[in-house]
């Protein structure tokens, strides 16, 4: 085909003429389509040309509309119930995006013209009409949305028209079709150059061999459409809308707190789309001339933001730019001795991800996208249908890209970092713009999260899930709400989620917590921990933690769980710190094994500083020689108020009243509370103590442990008798019952451990206590003539929900130092 229009009018084209790219997502509903619109008037120029994709997901449909015909074909008594219901729903789709945006002549045009086009199909359909060639009902997907968008700017009085790109645009037949230059142009230059003042939207994606069969540029091929659009005209600039505002340091919808990128080099944008980032098709760049041209990569829903633009723009410093990721990546394996196989690889034009030799093993390695796997499938059967190529399967891609990446400190933090996953190959690639990673395992957003910001050096984020609602999760999260900006100081936090047993207000955006309490009840659904737990990986944060706020077994019988996907714990629930011994080991070997932190500093002596106390003496060189104390807030008020005029019975009941006892008050008298604790205190001091070798003098009788808690409650006073006797029985010696928990370490390094009541001298500071505190009584190598003691209030929300903030306090400044 000859170029019929004039030199002048070329010239003209290429001067003034840029071209401008909307994708599928940012045509996926009417809403969407209007804002386009508005973009093309107010941002485009009058002449522009504008490539578009299917609106929305209008390809995957159709793929699946050809797989589900295909599928009932293969079947002897066919049902082709699944491809009508898809083509329905793609109809319905189409042309309710028809009546929505347009009106009047303009919607009855359009309709019509959907009609006769979806009569077609449902003839492909039920096979009145064969339609063997699947780009040319792919094809639709992008004719539908040209027309579309240009009638809708018809409708709205810009002077519009769309252009099917196969009547201009040929190339031959080829996994990657080869698109005829000249005539090309041609075609394309005479159909616009004397029309100016009209805005072409043209379609992505298609264009035809010479007889005029529908070929199509790959998936996501509009992007590789719009630069050879712009090429051909010779044009200046090409714009990609996006529904992101340019290229970023990673895949925003993957990696929070990314940074904007608002210039990035040909060659590292080429590297970045040829290593499989979905931002850019890798053929993109090939048609362009990289002296003139600049492409710009902006947002379509927020055109104020930020854009990044592509073009000769060589740094005088190296630095990485994107860290980009492909979860699954295929390696081919081929022996080296197998010379013309290697030389096929070698020239396929299909460049791997990286390749390497392992010599030794006589072996070579090619990686590529699992997306690729098709074609390379196809590509060894043509070559060689007994071809000697193994295929591996279960390997992962993270690269880091960037002009002359070798010099930049950020390639040793790369290295570092993947150094410590399940790494089988770190290589650069030969023109040193990218560092490129084929890990053995899966990869996760938050491994993503993490490495990124080692790289860009942000500041960390941490995802805080919060399990319990109750007392001290109200009061935490007040208190967090509060605190919330001194908290954020050292790491950015965010709560991602607060759960109940049966519900979870989850969102990994962070929640927001002004009336939480509503929110909950409003936002909360089903769900069920167990599936919870692994899905946690892909928050967006470098680090998380769990804070067990509950007095759940089964929360606390999920701890392994919870470590061995990545988060860190803060329990003020006591169920695992006081676990069986085995079960115990098994929680810190597992929290060991991930290096994950735990912190339970509530669960004995609420917010009273014990552990910190203990950890102290113990880092700095003193060790432990015995604890006693009265651990519970519960027998600190009964026993300080009880004497030879009181009955036990009656304070039994009034500390259930008060609520100042569990529910069932049997929690508290047969001292299982307490021995929770000395489980814990023993254990945290590194001794190995089990239930079983806990010495229990418990107060309540065995006959009254079984019954139903109203009985219980009405028999109280059977405990009476035997509590007087003990009183008077200790003031024979001016002494008073005390419920004392205790242990000691034995020279031979046994443990004597101890609960039950003790006598105590009536002028004794445990026998002095303010109803309901605690006393923790310790003796060390270096305090063993005078003990240390630390009492006050062992429980109370305010103060729990305290001691858990210093607990998160503490991760903290642990975790912000591990940058
Ligand atoms: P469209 O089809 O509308 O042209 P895509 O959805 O194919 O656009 O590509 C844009 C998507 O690419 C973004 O939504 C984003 O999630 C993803 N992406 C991956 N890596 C990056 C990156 N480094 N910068 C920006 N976007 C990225
Ligand atoms: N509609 C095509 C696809 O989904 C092309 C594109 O979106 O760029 O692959
Ligand atoms: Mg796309």
């Amino acid at each position: 085909m000859k170029v019929e229009v004039s030199e002048a009018q070329i010239q003209t084209v290429a001067d003034q003429v840029q071209v401008h790219k909307f994708g599928g997502s940012s045509l996926a509903d009417a809403y969407c389509y209007r804002r386009v619109a508005r973009i093309v008037t107010e941002y485009a120029g009058a002449s522009d040309l504008v490539v578009v994709s299917a609106a929305g997901d209008t390809t995957n449909r159709i793929l699946a509309i050809i797989d589900a015909k295909h599928e009932a074909d293969a079947d002897a008594d066919g049902d082709y119930g699944m491809a009508e219901v898809l083509l329905k729903q793609l109809e319905k789709y189409q042309q309710g995006l028809i009546t929505e945006l347009l009106s009047g002549e303009h919607q009855q045009r359009l309709l019509r013209a959907s009609e006769i086009d979806f009569a077609r199909w449902w003839d492909w359909l039920s096979g009145a009409e064969i339609i063997e060639n699947r780009p040319e009902l792919l094809s639709y997907g992008e004719l539908w949305s040209a027309r579309l968008l240009s009638t809708l700017l018809q409708q709205q009085g810009t002077q519009a028209d769309h252009i099917d790109a196969r009547s201009f645009l040929v190339a031959d037949d080829a996994p990657e079709p080869l698109i005829r230059v000249d005539v090309s142009r041609a075609g394309l230059l005479n159909r616009i150059a004397p029309y100016a003042g009209t805005r072409f939207i043209v379609t992505g994606f298609i264009c035809a061999d010479p007889e005029g069969r529908s070929l199509i540029l790959g998936r996501n091929g509009s992007d590789y459409s719009a630069t050879l659009v712009g090429s051909l005209i010779d044009s200046k600039q090409v714009t990609i809308w996006k529904d992101v505002a340019g290229v970023y340091s990673a895949d925003p919808r993957k990696v929070e707190r990314v940074v904007s990128l608002p210039i990035l080099d040909w060659r590292e944008a080429e590297e970045l789309a040829r290593l499989g980032s979905p931002v850019l098709h890798p053929r993109t760049f090939q048609p362009v001339n990289r002296e003139r041209m600049v492409i710009a990569v902006r947002s379509s829903l927020k055109v104020e933001n930020q854009q990044t633009r592509i073009g000769l723009y060589e740094d005088a410093e190296a630095s990485g730019k994107v860290l980009t990721a492909l979860s699954e990546v295929v390696l081919f394996r081929v022996d080296l001795r197998d010379a013309k196989l290697i030389e096929a690889f070698e020239e396929l034009e299909l460049t791997p991800l990286i390749s390497w030799n392992e010599v030794a093993q006589h072996q070579a390695y090619y990686a590529y996208h699992q997306n690729h796997l098709d074609y390379m499938e196809q590509w060894l059967a043509e070559i060689d249908t007994k071809h000697n190529a193994s295929k591996l399967t279960g390997y992962a891609m993270l690269a880091l890209v960037g002009n002359r990446i070798q010099e930049t400190e950020q390639y040793s933090v790369f290295k570092q970092e993947t150094s410590e996953q399940a790494l089988r190959r770190l290589a650069l690639t030969p023109d040193n713009n990218a560092v490129v990673a084929i890990l053995e395992q899966k990869l996760d957003n938050r491994l993503l999260n993490r490495i990124h910001s080692q790289l860009f050096n942000h500041r960390r984020s941490l995802g805080v899930l919060v399990v319990g609602r109750g007392n001290i999760g109200s009061a935490w999260l007040s208190l967090y709400r509060r605190l919330r900006e001194r908290i954020n100081e050292q790491m950015d936090v965010r709560i991602i989620g607060v759960l109940n047993s049966t519900r979870m207000w989850l969102d990994y955006n962070g929640l927001d917590l002004t009336d939480w309490q509503d929110n909950f009840e409003r936002l909360a659904r089903p769900y069920e921990m167990s599936q919870l737990i692994p899905e946690l990986p892909n928050a967006p944060y470098d680090e998380l933690v769990m804070l067990d706020l509950t007095d759940a077994t089964a929360v606390a019988q999920l701890y392994p769980s919870f470590f061995a996907n990545g988060l860190h714990i803060i329990s003020a629930n006591k169920r695992a710190g006081a676990s069986t011994e085995s079960q115990y080991s098994e929680i810190r070997t597992i929290q060991q094994e991930y290096q994950r932190e735990w912190y339970y500093n509530t669960t004995v002596g609420a917010g009273l500083p014990l552990n910190y106390a203990l950890n102290d003496l113990r880092n700095s060189g003193d060790s432990i020689q015995s604890i006693s104390g009265i651990f519970s807030g519960t027998m600190s008020w009964l026993f300080e108020n009880f004497n030879a005029d009181v009955k036990f019975s009656d304070l039994v009941r009034e500390a259930k009243e008060r609520g100042l006892s569990e529910p069932d008050p049997r929690e508290d008298l047969s001292c299982q509370d307490i021995i929770r604790k000395l489980l814990i205190l023993a254990r945290e001091i590194g001794l190995r103590l089990d239930w079983k070798d806990i010495d229990v003098d418990s107060l309540l009788p065995e006959h009254l442990a079984d019954i139903p808690l109203d009985e219980f409650m009405q028999r109280l006073p059977e405990l009476d008798d035997g509590m007087q006797d003990l009183y008077q029985d200790a003031q024979q010696t001016g002494k008073v019952p005390r419920l004392l928990a205790s242990f000691a370490v034995r020279d031979d390094d046994r443990v004597i451990a101890r609960v039950g009541i003790e006598y105590i001298p009536e002028g004794d500071m445990l026998a002095n206590l303010i109803p309901g505190e605690n006393i923790f009584v310790i003796y060390t190598d270096w305090y063993h003539e005078m003990p240390l003691v630390i009492s006050g209030p062992g429980a109370g929300k305010e103060v729990t929900a305290g001691g858990v903030q210093s607990d998160l306090n503490q991760l903290l400044s642990r975790l912000s130092k591990k940058v």
